[in-house]
């Protein structure tokens, strides 16, 4: 049977983390949207805690997957990283984007990493650069390349709205090296700051997320070490390798899903409070065409919120548990994305005035909400990932 409660331990984990978004994250919100690409300073309490999940170890060849072996589900890192991250982002989304040691290429480098490169590169904080001035939505068509030079990579290239550009030690770039095999060719190659040719051209004024910043890189025969690439520098025939590359995205995408409903639920929560205070009780009980409109809107945004948290959780789980996910976290970025956007728009509709004054946050959370339906993936891809595999057709058959 599906048990939908929230695990005990998931609860007094999400307990603590409330309490750090509420103490630390909920008083500088407002300082850092208005102080774009300052580092919040108060952030480095958060050095070496590990906040966001620790890598996992890898197996041993013939160790056995313990797993499901009692054919009972593992608890994982992955579902308690969600509800680490809904909690502070609760708090506040641009923050949490901005804890050291904790960008989207730590998950990459942890995902793919040798013994030795974690070695090298797991306590560093890393960026993760895909897109291009030419290549968004479509990543397979990126175009900065990398020649192998003796003991050398040469990488050359342009980088667009790279988050955690200034702040990061390293940043994982996407590259091909050999644009002929296309898709095959991409390979994933670690830039520590300071290597020759390696520069960020400037930092992004943005919408929303504006504690987190967001910039440009240009790699102008920018060297790194052979063994910087993650992943083996093989040209595979087929789409295997690139698929490889890809599957980061299965992790990475529920943990943006965490995010919008991290968001969503600030949006919620402080509405049901104004909704209280003006004299309205909420009645669980009563037939949704015997309340008031307000209190209609109100229950319809508390149960898209608890949908993107079960389609956001269930995508964790099934990666705990070493089940392939595709489908499902692209169902829980779709669905959590858009929903957060018309959450937050929706409060601070019902909130009137105090939904659109910069002394009150729900005005910030609209803003900061809208990334959401757009990195790791916009909506309208993550829609396309999920017909092709309900249809079971190629990306080549429904583009
Ligand atoms: C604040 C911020 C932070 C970011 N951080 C990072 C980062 O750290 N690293 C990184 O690599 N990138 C990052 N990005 C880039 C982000 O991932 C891209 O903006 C996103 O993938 C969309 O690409 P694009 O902007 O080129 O849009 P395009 O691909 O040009 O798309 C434009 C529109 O067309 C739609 N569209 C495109 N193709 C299709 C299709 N086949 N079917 C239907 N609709 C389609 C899209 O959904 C979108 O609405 C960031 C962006 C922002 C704004």
């Amino acid at each position: 049977m599906i048990n939908l409660e929230t695990p005990e331990y998931i609860k007094n984990l999400t307990s603590g983390i409330n309490n750090l978004a509420k103490t630390v994250l909920r008083p500088i919100s407002r300082k850092y949207d208005e102080e774009e690409h300052t580092y919040p300073k108060e952030l480095d309490m958060f050095r070496g805690m590990q906040i966001l999940g620790r890598p996992k170890k890898k197996k041993k060849e013939g160790e056995e997957n313990k797993s499901g072996s009692e054919g009972k589900p593992k608890k994982g890192v992955n579902l308690s990283t969600v509800a680490i991250i809904e909690e502070m982002c609760w708090g506040d989304a641009g923050l949490l984007l901005s804890i050291p040691n904790a960008g989207l290429g730590n998950a990459a480098i942890a995902a793919v990493a040798t013994d030795e490169q974690m070695e090298r590169f797991g306590k560093m904080w890393a960026a993760m650069a895909i897109t291009e001035p030419g290549a968004g939505s479509d990543s397979g068509s990126i175009t900065t390349t990398a020649v192998l030079d003796g003991d050398e990579w040469v990488l050359n290239g342009e980088k667009i709205f790279v988050t955690c550009a200034e702040r990061s030690d390293c940043v994982v770039v996407w590259a091909t090296v050999d644009k002929k095999a296309g898709k095959a060719g991409i390979k994933s190659f670690v830039v520590e700051k300071g290597r020759p040719g390696f520069k960020l051209e400037h930092l992004e004024h943005k919408l929303g997320i504006r504690a987190s910043d967001t910039g440009t890189f240009v790699l102008d025969n920018c060297r790194i070490p052979k063994d910087n690439i993650l992943g083996s520098p093989e040209v595979k025939t087929g789409t295997e390798g690139f698929k490889g590359v890809m599957k980061t995205f299965d992790n990475t995408r529920p943990l943006v899903a965490s995010m919008a409903t991290g968001i969503a639920r600030a949006a919620v929560d402080y509405t049901r409070e104004k909704i209280e205070e003006s004299g309205i009780k909420l009645d669980y009980s009563k037939n949704p065409n015997n309340v008031s409109s307000i209190e209609k809107e109100f229950y319809l945004m508390e149960a898209h919120l608890e949908a993107m948290r079960l389609l956001t959780w269930r995508a964790a789980w099934m990666a705990d548990n070493e089940l392939f996910n595709n489908t499902e976290a692209s169902m829980s970025k779709a669905k959590a994305g858009r929903y957060a956007t018309l959450i937050t728009q929706k409060a601070c509709e019902l909130l009137g005035p105090i939904g659109y004054t910069r002394d009150e946050l729900p005005e910030k959370w609209m803003r900061d909400s809208k990334i959401m339906d757009i990195f790791e993936g916009t909506g309208q891809i993550q829609h396309l990932i999920v017909a092709r595999n309900v249809l079971e057709m190629s990306s080549k058959e429904l583009k």
